[in-house]
Formats: C-alpha cells, sequence, structure tokens
C-alpha cells in the first residue's frame, strides 16, 4: 500500500513514539476493505509500537480503522481508506495517539482537557478536498487529547447510503451526536468556541485586554500577511487578526502565477505565509471576525463578533472577497445540499451525476473542465452572449463531449424536493422562455464580492461596489487607515497584487506614524 520511500520516512517519524497504539480494523469482502488491511499492516511493519487488532465492535463501519491507545482510551475512526489530502491526518493521529506532542496552542489543548462531556463527531468528507483534512485535523487532536471525544472522518464516497440518507452535498460535513454541527472550513479554536461557550468570553476578556497596536491588519490573507511583515520589520506592534488565515488562497489547487514559484498549491503556500509571519514579532489572532471600526481620538477601534475590543494607532484593512451569490429563490435553501462553489472539494459527491456551473468566466469553465472527468455532464449557463473566459480554456471546454454551454442564460430558480436540489430553471434572454433543467448539483462561479460589509457602518468611504476606496499609497478616507488586497477598488485581484498592496499599504501606515507622532511631539513642545 506504502511506497519505500514513505515507509522509510515514516518509519523515523515513528521512532520518537512512547506509547502503545492499536490499529483496530473492521473489514468486510470489498477491495477497499483490502487497502485497509495493507495499510494498517504496513503501518504496523513501521514501528514496534503499533499492532493490528480486529475491532470486536460489530456495528463498527466496514472498511474502518480505528487509531486507538489502550492507554489513555481514546478513539480516532477513519471509515474508508484515509489517503490522498487524509493520509496526513491518519499520520498526525498515529502520532498523537503514540504520545508525541501536538503542535496544537497549550490554551487550546488545557480547554480540550477541561470537557467533560461526551463528543462524537463524525467528519464527511471527499479524498480530495482540500479544507477536509483542517477539520479532521482539529477534531482528532480533541479526540486524541480526551477521551471523551472521538472523531470519526467518514469518506462521503465510499458511505453513500450514509452520505444520501443525511442528505450531505458539500465537505466537510461535521455531525456531533448524530445531529449536524457544521458545513465548511472550521479551525480548532471554532470548534471549541461552537462547543464551550464559556472559554469564548474567556478568550474574548483576554483580547481586549491587549495593549494598543502601532498597526493593526485585519484580515490574514496574502495581503494581510504581507503588510504585517512589512510592518514588523519596521519595528512597529503589529498585530494581525483574522477569521480565517490565508484567506482564498487556502482553497486554491494550483497556483502557476506567483512570481518566482513555478508551480504550488494554496495550503502550501498558506503554510509558508504564516512561517513568514511567526518570524517576526506579530501578535496573530485566529478566528476572530471584525464587526466595526470606530475611531476614537484619532486612534481606532475595532470590535469583534465575540465583543472584544482591539485599539490601534493605524489599520491596515485586508478583508478580501469571496464568492458571488445567484440571489435567487432555492440557492440559500439547497446551500451545501446540492448548491456548490468549491469544484475541488464538492465535485467527486456529485460522480456520474448532472450538475450545472453557473457562470462563463474563467473560474466557471475551468469547473466544468474540471467536473466533467468525475460528473455524468457539465452545463454551463453564462448570462451574456459571450464567455468571457480565455480562449484556451473554451476550446478545452468545447472538446469534451459532456459539457454543454448556454449563452443569454439566466438563471431564475433552484429546484429541489425539499431536502436537495433536484434541477434550475432559467430565463432564454434572446426568446424569453422559462427552461428547466434536471440537475443533482449547482457550482456557483459568478465572481467575488469584497468582505466590507462590516464597514458600512463606519464614516469610510467605499465604492459602489463596497470596495474599499484606496489612493496609491494604499491610503482610505480616513487618517491613518489603509486598505490593500481583494477588498479594495483595486483593478486585478490576485496574490501577487495583493501582497504588493499589503507592502505599500504598511509603508503608507509607517509614513502616517512617523509624521503623527513627530507632530504631537512638535505640539507637547508647543505647549
Ligand atoms: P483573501 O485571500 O480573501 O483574504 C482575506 C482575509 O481576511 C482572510 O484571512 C479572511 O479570513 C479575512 N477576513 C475576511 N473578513 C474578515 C473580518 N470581518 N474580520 C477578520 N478577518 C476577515 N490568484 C492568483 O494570483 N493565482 C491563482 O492561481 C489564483 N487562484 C485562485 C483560485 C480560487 C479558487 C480563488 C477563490 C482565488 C484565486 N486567486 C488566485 C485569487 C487570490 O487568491 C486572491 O486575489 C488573494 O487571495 C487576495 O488576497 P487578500 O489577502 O486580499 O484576500
Amino acid at each position: 500500500m506504502l511506497d519505500n520511500n514513505i515507509k522509510n520516512q515514516l518509519k523515523s517519524h515513528f521512532e520518537s513514539l512512547t506509547q502503545t497504539v492499536e490499529l483496530l480494523i473492521a473489514l468486510d469482502d470489498s477491495k477497499k476493505s483490502t487497502e485497509v488491511e495493507s495499510l494498517a499492516n504496513d503501518l504496523a511493519s513501521l514501528s514496534d509500537k503499533f499492532t493490528v487488532v480486529n475491532n470486536p465492535d460489530t456495528s463498527a463501519r466496514r472498511p474502518s480503522m480505528v487509531v486507538h491507545s489502550p492507554v489513555k482510551n481514546t478513539h480516532i475512526t477513519f471509515a474508508g481508506v484515509p489517503m490522498g489530502h487524509e493520509f496526513t491526518s491518519l499520520v498526525l493521529a498515529l502520532l498523537h495517539t503514540g504520545g508525541h506532542a501536538s503542535k496544537a496552542k497549550s490554551e487550546d489543548i488545557e480547554q480540550i482537557q477541561s470537557l467533560d462531556q461526551e463528543l462524537n463527531f463524525e467528519i464527511y468528507i471527499s479524498l480530495s478536498c482540500q479544507t477536509c483534512p483542517q477539520v479532521v485535523q482539529a477534531l482528532n487532536t480533541m479526540a486524541a487529547t480526551n477521551s471523551k471525544i472521538k472523531a470519526t472522518m467518514i469518506d462521503g464516497a465510499l458511505f453513500q447510503e450514509e452520505v444520501e440518507e443525511r442528505n450531505i452535498l458539500a465537505v466537510p460535513a461535521v455531525y456531533l451526536n448524530g445531529e449536524p454541527f457544521s458545513q465548511g472550513a472550521l479551525s480548532l479554536t471554532d470548534i471549541l468556541n461552537k462547543v464551550d461557550s464559556k472559554g469564548a468570553a474567556r478568550q474574548a476578556a483576554a483580547l481586549s485586554e491587549k495593549d494598543e497596536f502601532d498597526v493593526l491588519v485585519v484580515g490574514g490573507g496574502p495581503a494581510g500577511a504581507s503588510a504585517a511583515i512589512y510592518s514588523a520589520r519596521k519595528g512597529l506592534n503589529t498585530g494581525v487578526v483574522a477569521e480565517r488565515f490565508g484567506g482564498q488562497v487556502a482553497d486554491t489547487l494550483a497556483i502557476e502565477n506567483f512570481i518566482s514559484v513555478k508551480a504550488t498549491e494554496g495550503p502550501k503556500l498558506v503554510a509558508q505565509l504564516e512561517e513568514h509571519v511567526k518570524e517576526y514579532d506579530v501578535d496573530v489572532m485566529h478566528n476572530q471576525r471584525a464587526a466595526g471600526l470606530e475611531r476614537v481620538n484619532n486612534k481606532y477601534e475595532i470590535t469583534l463578533e465575540n465583543g472584544a475590543t482591539l485599539k490601534a494607532k493605524s489599520l491596515v484593512l485586508a478583508t478580501g472577497a469571496r464568492w458571488r451569490e445567484m440571489n435567487v429563490p432555492g440557492e440559500q435553501e439547497y446551500r451545501g445540499h446540492g448548491v456548490a462553489y468549491c469544484p475541488h472539494c464538492d465535485g467527486p459527491l456529485f460522480k456520474g451525476k448532472p450538475v450545472a456551473v453557473i457562470g462563463g468566466g474563467n473560474s466557471g469553465i475551468e469547473a466544468a473542465i474540471d467536473l466533467a472527468n468525475i460528473v455524468e455532464h457539465v452545463t454551463v449557463l453564462e448570462f451574456a452572449d459571450t464567455l468571457r473566459a480565455d480562449e484556451v480554456l473554451i476550446r478545452k471546454a468545447k472538446s469534451l463531449n459532456n459539457i454543454t454551454i448556454i449563452k443569454n442564460a439566466q438563471t431564475t430558480e433552484v429546484l429541489g424536493d425539499g431536502k436537495k436540489v433536484t434541477g434550475l430553471t432559467y430565463t432564454d434572454r434572446v426568446s424569453g422562455d422559462s427552461k428547466a433543467l434536471t440537475l443533482a448539483g449547482i457550482f456557483v462561479q459568478i465572481g467575488l464580492i469584497p468582505n466590507t460589509e462590516w464597514l458600512k457602518i463606519s464614516d469610510l468611504a467605499l465604492s459602489k461596489f463596497g470596495e474599499i476606496l484606496i489612493d496609491a499609497k494604499g491610503a482610505t478616507s480616513l487618517p491613518g487607515v489603509y486598505g490593500a488586497g481583494d477588498a479594495t477598488n483595486t483593478p486585478f485581484k490576485q496574490i501577487i497584487i495583493a501582497m504588493g498592496s499589503g507592502a505599500t499599504a504598511s509603508l503608507g501606515a509607517f509614513d502616517y506614524l512617523i509624521r503623527n507622532s513627530e507632530e504631537s511631539e512638535q505640539d507637547k513642545t508647543a505647549a
């Protein structure tokens, strides 16, 4: 199952293990069961701490493998074959169960240890989903730390009956004690905040106690990361407050236009960004959403959704952008139940089924080409009379016989049976006729909108599209407040551009701070 190169690498990782780990396998006659058995035996050959045991639990999913600590009585289950993006989750589960310390923050570990209720998490994933391992690994960390918590990763492609019974059409989908818990990306801190409300209040109080920052960066995408590094390198007391570090890059599969790096992947670049920021004395506040901006005595206060307030002399606003929605009846109702926004993540759940892609720009045509390999048929609906994608992509899409492209099509409604998507209706903008398509899934690829709603109640000037208006130095309409990246009116939205604008914004903020402190010194002298 594992090649020799991987085996050698794992063997050296497993040498540091101090505790016994049992691999409890539950198998049937399927080919996937043979793979799980072979994987368990391969792992057992790499460390004398591992033993393979048949799972005595007759109700266990098959095939599955439980990473069990007989010492701590912890259980982490993998239902399916944890390869692809989930292989790292398996390796981490083995390391943590075998006594290797987790890299989670010590305060998170303490909070997990203090939880005293039984929590049984089930996480539905697809092996090609890039955001799934983050959720699986967070829940596995909890399960490896506290025996009252159990985590089970379930490969949705293999356990289709369960997926259909629970109407899961987007991953990662998490169930807690049999009830829906969350959908989409989620960090360890998010999960802890959800299951431990007292912990969230403690965290808000601790944030409000922080000293005033010289520069507070709001947003942790490429623009925010770059702004933080530039600011810290100027010796300024710098903070970054971000809902999800990495931003859109975390959702990107292949990146081939980040100049000087020929090809990379989103999660890899996010890890490198984080590593680079950590080289400097930057206070990164993860999983925190800004909800308000107020100017108080020529300084600023950012209010967070959890009620905390952060104080700063100057700000860099870099909250990026997110997928644009269609805003048609049925879209919200069936979001996660057939309406999807990430083809890389959710495509495999529609294997062999008909889907539509809304939007004929680069992302829409790219999504159609990607999905055509998995699904039965892709219909691309484009509102305009021409496709906006690059010619090379259009040619490729047209060469595939399971892609149909319909132009002048205005989507009017998402149709469903109360549980999941069954199709959509659209108006043919030339004839005015209303038409219907039978579908299992709808992938919305119609661009991005800036994450600036939280700024609308402030005095900050925004464009009619909600973008933060900035000048050549990144300065906004408020003194000392700078903007960077996709959240601003910059005409092109790309990683390298966002990073450049983050640097510009921080240099602008530095300029503002030195001039401002000079003025205050002069004021004091004059007085
Ligand atoms: P974002 O990356 O959107 O980051 C915004 C940050 O702000 C995040 O940390 C977010 O959590 C945080 N945030 C948002 N709201 C709040 C709030 N209220 N409070 C606190 N934090 C908040 N570009 C390329 O150059 N090459 C590519 O190949 C490429 N491929 C792409 C593929 C996909 C699928 C997508 C979606 C985008 C792609 N892009 C690509 C575009 C690129 O990712 C963006 O231009 C870039 O990430 C913008 O960076 P940013 O920092 O401005 O914003």
